[in-house]
């Protein structure tokens, strides 16, 4: 199992530190927002950078590419579609990410719907997918339609039960509370709403989640459940034929609720 640690940068991001399986004293950060939290974290941990991946092209996940880029002289992974702080390997769907040296592939999923370009790395069970899936949430949409997001969800939820997916950020707490408006009777969504509000008052974080827990606890990735469609209709005032036309409104009404 690869190990992962989180690193806090901003209000609520992670910026994820991957150790080399074949380099201990190596590791690849994703997304690094912010350079200073990195460079701190390497030096605690006692680690070189050896690589960066990152999943999409806004500020608070590439913030900090340019300055670690060139203080540790690593290649620098991203998406082919959209506009990096850098020179980058420029990555598609399907493209592998892969490093010997290091003991690391990755395969590179395109998820668009938050940004058009934003792709996904999976590998090693794990799941690197930046601000497409959160844990019983899912990343707004700024460029893409419901349509596209859904396709992307619908992908990364065919990856194995066992997958531990690294969300971007800690929105997990908020997220439940609005899954359980969605499904007020899913007692999956309300034990983990329970369990994550004890974890979250001691500053505990919820990450990474398994697609597993996701499958029963997220609401995005449930539009095709009769509850959750029932739910979206009754809000629509009119029947919604398509997963994505629940999955629009859910989407919607997600992004007024507090
Ligand atoms: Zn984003």
């Amino acid at each position: 199992m690869l190990e992962v640690t989180p690193v806090r940068a901003f209000s609520d991001n992670y910026l994820w530190l991957v150790r080399a399986p074949s380099d201990e004293r190596r590791a690849v950060v994703v997304d690094p927002g912010d350079a200073g939290p990195i460079e701190a974290a390497l030096a605690q941990q006692g680690l070189r950078l050896a690589a960066i991946l990152v999943t999409h092209h806004h500020p608070d996940h590439v913030g900090g590419v340019q300055a670690l880029a060139a203080e540790h002289g690593v290649e620098v992974y991203g998406p082919a579609r959209e506009r990096m702080p850098c020179e980058v390997r420029a990555l598609d769907d399907g493209d592998v990410v892969s490093r010997a040296d290091l003991g690391l592939e990755f395969r590179v999923m395109a998820v668009p719907g938050h940004t058009l370009g934003h792709v996904a790395y999976y590998g090693h069970g794990a799941l690197f997918c930046g601000d497409t899936l959160f844990s019983a949430g899912c990343g707004r949409l700024f460029e893409g339609t419901p349509e596209q997001m859904l396709g992307s969800l619908d992908r990364i939820a065919a990856l194995p039960d066992d997958t531990r997916v690294y969300c971007a950020h800690e929105y997990t707490l908020a997220n439940l509370r609005f899954a359980a408006a969605v499904e007020p009777g899913n007692t999956d969504v309300l034990g983990t709403l329970e369990a994550v509000r004890e974890l979250r008052a001691r500053d505990g974080i919820t990450l990474p989640t398994t697609l597993g827990r996701e499958r029963r606890i997220n609401p995005f990735l449930r539009c095709r459940e009769p509850a959750v469609r029932a739910v979206a209709e009754a809000r629509a005032g009119n029947p919604l034929p398509r997963p994505a036309d629940v999955f629009a409104v859910i989407r919607a009404w997600k992004d007024g609720f507090r």
